[in-house]
């Protein structure tokens, strides 16, 4: 049995009670974020977060992100808190900015698949934050079966996890439609692991040079020091293609491939900031944000109508860009068409 929690008109601190008391009797509570949904559980409690890894099908050595609703919860949770932490949370807290961090005892291992550091962040919806206070931190993965494209409504949430869990809170659309930027400060040099909804310009303006980690712009190389970067991810049934270059050769690009597969007897759907003639098409929105807000839902919904292909216009990779490729490329398991 799941029960379906409207707030699309807002926060609503009775219905917040009841679903923080699921959450704290280890019940599995999915609610949405201004990243992308997440699927939540006790963080400290090994029992209900397990439950996160069967109900989505995740490997267990895929660490979850903490989330938590004001600094001092940190202190809980991460063993050592270094000034770069301090300066990153200052700024960008409550955002879409998670900081791996050595972790405390406390923290179990099924929590961060097994390693001795933390993931944390505090999410900035006004949802997320009350359910948190009113129980405990809350772990929480992206609401999707594992390897589906991160759910931005409570209806994707409703598609893969009806029945398989005890709450779904729909609060309406996330807004920035990413999921968060994923910072390592638990070694010698800040390392990005994950680019998502801060850029990382952002976060270079606070504390000087970041390291890109090799897995972020092309194939994981590096397996084994890249947790949580090895499965496949972001992918709909259909195969996904993402045309890359200067803008003019894409449209000319994306044309030509739209006659090739449709010869070929496939459906073929586009999804793109300007308007292309195919059996499907979704529009992105005009601006990287807009990319960014609309990417997920868009895959989503090219499956829905039943399309065999799904050819993606890639963007630039600055600013948000950088979080729109790293989800395209990977959706599309690196089937990248050069313009
Ligand atoms: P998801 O919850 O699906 O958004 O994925 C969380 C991601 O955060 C993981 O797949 C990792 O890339 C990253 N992550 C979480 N915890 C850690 C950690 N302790 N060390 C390194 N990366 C982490
Ligand atoms: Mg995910």
């Amino acid at each position: 049995m799941t029960i379906v929690i409207n707030m699309r008109d807002g926060l609503d601190e009775r219905k917040i009670k009841v679903a923080a008391r699921l959450i704290l009797g280890g019940k599995l509570v999915a609610f949405p974020t201004e990243t992308v949904y997440g699927l939540g559980a006790d963080a400290l409690n090994e029992k209900a977060v397990r439950r996160i890894f069967e109900a989505k099908g995740r490997p267990a050595d895929n660490p979850l992100i903490v989330h938590i609703a004001e600094f001092d919860d940190l202190k809980k949770l991460a063993r050592e808190i270094p000034e770069e932490a301090r300066l990153l949370a200052k700024k960008f807290w409550p955002g879409p900015l998670t900081i791996v961090l050595p972790k405390r005892e406390e923290v179990p291992l099924v929590t961060t698949g097994g390693l001795d550091t933390v993931a944390v962040r505090m999410p900035a919806h006004p949802i997320a934050l009350a359910l948190i206070k009113a129980s405990t931190p809350i772990a929480a993965p992206s609401a999707n079966i594992s390897g589906k494209p991160s759910p931005t409504l409570a209806e994707h949430v409703v598609d893969d996890f009806y029945g398989r869990i005890e709450a779904i809170i729909d609060g309406g659309p996330t807004w920035v439609g990413v999921e968060s930027t994923v910072i390592d400060l638990s070694s010698e040099r800040p390392t990005l692991l994950r680019p998502g909804g801060l850029p990382l310009e952002e976060i270079e303006k606070v504390i000087g040079p970041v390291e890109i980690h090799p897995a972020v712009k092309g194939k994981a190389v590096d397996l084994a020091r890249a947790p949580g970067m090895k499965y496949r991810h972001y992918s709909p049934n259909a195969q996904v293609v993402v045309v890359e270059g200067p803008r003019e050769r894409v449209r000319e690009k994306i044309e030509e491939l739209i006659a090739e597969y449709r010869s070929k007897g496939y459906r073929v759907g586009v999804m793109a900031t300007e308007e292309f003639e195919a059996d499907e098409f979704f529009h992105l929105g005009k601006t990287v944000e807009d990319v960014a807000r609309n990417l997920f839902r868009a895959l989503r919904e090219l499956d829905r109508r039943g399309v065999d292909v799904i050819i993606a216009e890639g963007v630039e990779e600055r600013g948000l860009g950088l979080a729109v490729m790293n989800r395209l490329r990977k959706a599309s398991g690196y089937r990248i068409i050069r313009a």
